[in-house]
């Protein structure tokens, strides 16, 4: 067995080792969890909804109008940064979908926060009478729809992304929006809310008690909707959507998802709702051909602790002797959400972790190569090849589910999440960051 004894593990862990860990309850035939009650027609509901909502987008959002409201970003080829990356000859080539240059958030917030908050929206605007299904949704960009929204809060409790796309949407459509932001938050985050005109409440504490605060306050006020990222079904199935548009894209690259053709995807991790939206959606798309892996910082691994964990259990990172403590702000997550967790137990491949002087490095690497502007949460995943191809653990799997000889026709496929709105003075730091570390 290559498979690492619980101890090894926890001495890994604790000592902020980065590794490769695979789960050993990943079931490949399974894509569905029965007892979440979520299935792929949530997912095309979640599409739909996104698709209903986008003449409204284009009215709200002059950024949107060429792409006629549709929120979306390009999957790229990117043979330099594979180079740069040395991956080992005949393990496949390598992709990225940069979700980074998601516009309206400059996050992969953007999938899941808008789809939040326009489904609260929707469900207003129609008890209210105010459209019915089918009507042109771009009405709800107009007086009687504001003044229905701007009798209603909408709270979230965020590190920051989450907080830049629930304020930025929930304040344009008219809504009275509250963020509560954690003490990891940038700065330039919560002066880009208090621009849109959102109230920016700040805690001394981490994500865990900014979301706490927020869920308290909500409690209090029928007139208050509360985002709740820890346990949101609505957030993850905006992220699902993706998958539905990455299969389009994929088939438009002449990339196949098959046997022969085994497709890997790498997604930064923080609670957890945005890379198990995409990921249940990608395992109802492609089944046992896709394998997904989720990245955290060695200092924040709260998802792989809640899958090495009994079902049930729901570990925090400060048990296991870590701080939390990460440049990766959009991944400074102490205890992952159970939702998340109970949905990717047989669906997930495994997780990596990575340290920040990584992350720095990597984030250098997608920009020098490939001119590519990422945040540090954004480059969590760029190791994940390289340690599947070339870890024992790594090598294990491949070996357990038969694939090494399907690896010279494998795709890679890196997700990068957040950067672009990061400020130019705040990324050049990033970057010189990056390039004193390369070795
Ligand atoms: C939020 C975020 C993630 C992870 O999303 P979770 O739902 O918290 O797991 C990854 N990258 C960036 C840049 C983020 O902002």
């Amino acid at each position: 067995m290559h498979e690492m004894s619980q101890d090894h593990l926890e001495q890994s862990l604790r000592s902020a080792q980065p590794l490769l860990w695979c789960n050993p309850r990943f079931q490949p035939e399974t894509a569905a969890q029965a007892d979440t009650g979520i299935s792929l027609a949530d997912v095309r509901a979640a599409q739909a909804r996104f698709q209903r909502c986008a003449p409204l987008l284009a009215r709200l959002f002059p950024e949107l109008a060429a792409s006629a409201g549709r929120i979306e970003s390009p999957l790229l080829a990117t043979p330099a940064l594979q180079q740069a990356l040395n991956l080992p000859v005949g393990s496949g080539r390598l992709w990225l979908k940069a979700d980074h240059s998601l516009p309206v958030a400059g996050s992969i917030k953007a999938r899941g926060g808008i789809h939040e908050v326009l489904e609260f929206a929707e469900g207003l605007a129609l008890a209210e009478g105010l459209i019915t299904p089918g009507d042109d949704y771009g009405r709800l960009a107009e007086a009687p729809a504001r003044a229905l929204f701007g009798r209603y809060r909408v709270l979230v409790g965020s590190t920051g992304n989450l907080g830049l796309s629930i304020g930025i949407m929930a304040a344009a459509l008219g809504f009275r929006a509250e963020v509560h932001m954690s003490a990891d938050a940038k700065a330039w985050k919560k002066a880009r809310l208090r621009q849109h005109g959102v109230n920016v409440i700040e805690h001394l504490g981490d994500y865990e008690e900014a979301v706490a605060a927020g869920r308290r306050q909500a409690e209090q006020d029928p007139f208050c909707y509360f985002v709740d990222d820890e346990r949101s079904p609505s957030l993850l199935l905006g992220y699902s959507a993706a998958a539905l548009h990455l299969a389009e894209q994929l088939t438009q690259a002449g990339i196949t998802v098959d046997a022969e053709h085994p497709l890997f995807v790498y997604l930064p991790c923080g609670v957890g709702g945005a890379p198990a939206g995409v990921a249940f959606g990608l395992k109802q798309l492609f089944g046992a051909h896709v394998h997904c892996f989720f990245a955290e910082p060695t200092q924040s691994p709260c998802f792989l602790l809640g899958l090495a964990a009994e079902p049930g259990q729901l570990p925090s990172v400060y048990q296991h002797g870590l701080d939390n403590r990460t440049e990766a702000d959009g991944l400074a997550v102490p205890r992952a959400s159970a939702l998340a967790l109970e949905l990717m137990r047989p669906l997930l491949s495994g997780v990596l972790t990575v340290t920040d002087a990584q992350l720095f490095r990597q984030l250098y690497l997608a920009g020098s190569s490939q001119g590519l502007r990422i945040e540090p949460s954004a480059a969590a995943g760029f190791g994940g090849p390289a340690l599947l191809c070339q870890s024992p653990a790594g090598r294990a799997y491949l070996a357990r589910h038969g694939l090494q000889a399907a690896m010279p026709q494998a795709n890679h496929l890196l997700w990068t999440t957040g950067g672009l709105f990061v400020p130019e003075a705040e990324y050049q730091d990033f970057y010189a960051r990056g390039a004193a570390l390369q070795a």
